[in-house]
């Protein structure tokens, strides 16, 4: 079987980000191989992928680990930072039939850190959270309300949500 491999190697090492396009690329392939035989792909889907989701809940642990929801959850519950947001924008590679590279970053207040490019803004974005949180990651609140200039809430209230590493409120009951 021919296998389509469209990320150079070194990116297949260190990022988990192209895996789904290493699936992609070899589902393509069975479906050429295949003269175009949708069956064969049906097969090899209940075969070998439908059972990894049919119990969703287990995912719920990986989901938690993401990035995207890892940095939410970071700036939201462990610096009480609300005034954010991630920004992707295509940026026109000059060149005509080339697809355009996306340019992405997190603005905090009036501080963006990123300038991250990659070639979709899913990856972009995913790249930007990751390299947001290395830089989060190392601050205290004082520290992280300095830099960014956030006065979105109560510092002893982001404090203690930062220690006791969950709040109390908003459990739904009366
Ligand atoms: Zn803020």
């Amino acid at each position: 079987m021919r296998t389509i491999l469209i990320a150079p190697r070194e990116q297949i090492l260190t990022s988990r980000q192209c895996l789904p396009d290493i699936v992609e690329a070899y589902v393509g392939a069975m479906f050429i191989d295949s003269d175009f035989n949708y069956g064969e792909v049906q097969r090899f889907f209940d075969m070998h992928m439908k059972p990894y989701f049919e119990d969703m809940s287990i995912y719920d642990e990986y989901a938690s680990k993401h990035p995207m929801t890892r940095l939410h959850t970071t700036l939201n519950e462990s610096y009480g930072c609300t005034e954010y947001r991630i920004m992707a924008d295509e940026l026109p590679t000059g060149e005509p039939g080339s697809k355009p590279l996306v340019i992405s970053g997190l603005l905090i207040h009036r501080t963006i850190i990123g300038g991250v490019r990659a070639k979709s803004p899913r990856y972009a974005k995913i790249r930007t959270a990751t390299k947001a949180l290395e830089e989060l990651d190392r601050l205290t609140v004082p520290e992280f309300r300095a830099r960014y200039g956030c006065d979105c809430r109560n510092g002893e209230e982001a404090n203690k949500a930062q220690n006791t590493g969950s709040g109390t409120m908003g459990n739904g009951s009366k």
